[in-house]
């Protein structure tokens, strides 16, 4: 069966290189992005061997940008949004001003005209979407304020290049040299006017539409009861409208999705819609980095090594420097400042775009086209280790840094040692550790929490309870908690595997210690035991218990029939 299959070929082939070089990077403690975006290259045309189709590589990565941006819209509202434009609109402007700045600049230098150094400072310019908001949600920043910020940068900048793309064409002969006269100028109010017409059109009409009839549908289809149907659904709603918005409006899939998401955050059916979305996403942001590093030509290291070294400096520096100057400028913390200069030094998938219709208009030559593409596989490659240097920053000078109430990323060094003894300690603060700490706290008992959710680390110290952030299976949490002096570990929750993990450390530390934890099956109340619990509570057994109490009860009661 040696049919031509360019799609399944595609699809197939990135998957399972993308897999093995991941699994392989991850082995070497590099980011398996590095992975997939070496199995792009693999597949690409500039190397032997099987090459990929480009443009099916390249809707397949849409995909990905549309669920990903689907995904996270169902967390953020209008009001999440709102509340961060001031500093998002000078931020993007700013930073996309000093990115062409310095591009052109560069361009200049490489004897380049005025217009293809803009050309090429503006394709340098833009974060890619997939890259954020992977790093952040791997950091579980998006809920934060500093990742809010972040997303709603990279919203500005969004419609900043669906106005450049729109605007590119009407440009082309100004930046060109051609026809600089006040004629072109004044040609251009019109297609800005339109663009941003069609912007607030789509958003009105997803405030007011949308609004309306999205959340409709899919409460429709959760009281069908068919999972399948509802899976379906919230597929059919994010693809839709991401390219109905694009068809009808001109604005980019990325927008659409992002608004479609948006509109579903306030209904009380969107963690399952995200968590519906969570393995498709994954596997097309894979696609996404194989679609990338298809694009670049390696021979490019040897060949410009220098002119490449500038245009990194630019992405991986400039744009940095820029940002974080104009977000401590407005007053944000430097742990805020970090994060989003990390988060955006990287270019993507707009910049693919852009230089594509550059060299179209004759505004970039392939030269340019060639830096800014291994620019990208560069910068990309190399934004985890920013985000482990800014993990480092922040956990160094965690107290100057980190005002109260602003999130923590997981402690990666040891964090200092409770002063608590004779205290619980309760691990998980969520729908049961939650119940049990408002207990213990009534009854005045000394009490310290493990979290890693940062709204609730935020809330709890508020209400002034002793707070360790992150995951309690990671090294020295238990000690930090000092379970070596405690009077018992409460285990509470939802994951008995990691539940075990715990209860196996803090074994260790105290042989006498009481542990108390968590199950759902037999299986797992056999697993914790075996690592060392000293009771554990299957919350559907206890769910059992209280529903024949309360059936005993109310027979018991006068005038019970058997149908109340
Ligand atoms: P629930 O299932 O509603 O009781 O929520 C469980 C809570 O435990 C959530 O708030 C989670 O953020 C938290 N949690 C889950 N796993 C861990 C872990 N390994 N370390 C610390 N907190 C955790």
């Amino acid at each position: 069966m040696h049919h031509n299959t360019p799609l399944i070929s595609t699809v197939v082939v990135g998957l399972v290189l993308a897999f093995v070089l991941g699994a392989i990077a991850q082995r070497i403690r590099i980011s398996p992005l590095v992975g997939y975006l070496l199995a792009g290259v693999v597949m690409g045309p500039f190397t032997p061997g099987y090459v990929a189709d480009q443009n099916i590589a390249n809707e397949l990565a849409e995909i990905g940008i549309i669920l990903l941006m689907f995904g996270v819209g169902l967390h953020f509202s209008l009001k999440d949004l709102l509340s961060v434009r001031a500093i998002a609109v000078p931020g993007a402007v700013v930073q996309i001003t000093a990115a062409t700045v310095m591009g052109l600049g560069l361009g200049w230098t490489l004897g380049w005209s005025v217009g293809k150094g803009i050309m090429f400072g503006l394709a340098l310019s833009t974060a890619s979407t997939v890259v954020l908001l992977r790093a952040l949600q791997e950091r579980r920043l998006i809920e934060t304020e500093r990742g809010r910020i972040a997303v709603g940068w990279l919203i500005v900048e969004d419609i900043a290049m669906v106005l450049t793309l729109v605007l590119l064409p009407a440009l082309a002969g100004l930046l060109n040299g051609e026809a600089a006269d006040g004629m072109a100028l004044s040609a251009l109010a019109w297609p800005i006017a339109l663009t941003l017409g069609k912007v607030v059109a789509f958003v009105a009409f997803m405030l007011v539409v949308g609004r309306r009839v999205i959340p409709w549908i899919l409460h429709y289809v959760a009281h069908t009861g068919s999972r399948e149907l509802f899976r379906l659904a919230v597929f059919a709603i994010s693809l839709g409208v991401a390219f109905g918005a694009a068809i009808l409006f001109d604005v980019s899939f990325a927008l659409g999705a992002f608004f479609a998401g948006m509109i579903l955050s306030e209904s009380e059916l969107s963690q399952r819609a995200a968590n519906e979305t969570l393995p498709l996403r994954d596997a097309f942001a894979v696609l996404f980095f194989v679609s990338v590093g298809m694009l670049v030509d390696p021979a490019i290291i040897v060949k410009e090594p220098l002119p490449l070294l500038a245009t990194l400096f630019i992405i991986l520096v400039g744009k940095s420097v820029a940002a974080f100057a104009i977000v401590r400028l407005f007053g944000h913390p430097n742990s805020t400042a970090l994060t989003i200069s990390a988060s955006l030094a990287q270019i993507g998938e707009f910049s693919f775009i852009l230089v594509s219709l550059g060299v179209s208009l004759s505004l970039m030559t392939e030269r340019g086209r060639d830096l800014v593409l291994a620019g990208a596989i560069i910068s990309i490659m190399l934004n985890p280790l920013f985000f482990a240097l800014l993990d480092r920053i922040l956990v160094d000078k965690k107290d100057a840094a980190v005002p109260a109430g602003e999130d923590m990323p997981a402690p990666r060094e040891p964090v200092p040692v409770s002063t608590q003894t004779n205290h619980v300690v309760l691990v998980g603060h969520g729908r049961v550790g939650s119940v049990v700490s408002r207990a213990l706290r009534a009854a005045n008992t000394p009490l310290l929490v493990i979290e890693d959710n940062p709204g609730t680390i935020e809330r709890l110290m508020e209400e002034g309870v002793e707070v360790i952030t992150g995951n309690a299976a990671a090294p020295d949490m238990l000690q930090a908690a000092n379970v070596g002096e405690a009077r018992g570990l409460l285990v509470a929750i939802p994951d008995a595997f990691e539940g075990g993990q715990i209860v196996a450390k803090a074994r260790a530390i105290s042989p006498g210690l009481p542990i108390i934890a968590r199950a759902h099956s037999e299986e797992e109340i056999a697993h914790l035991k075996f690592h060392g619990a000293t009771s554990v509570i299957m919350g559907e057994m206890e769910i059992a218990k209280a529903m024949l109490a309360e059936i005993d009860d109310a027979a018991q009661a006068p005038g019970f029939s058997g149908a109340a």
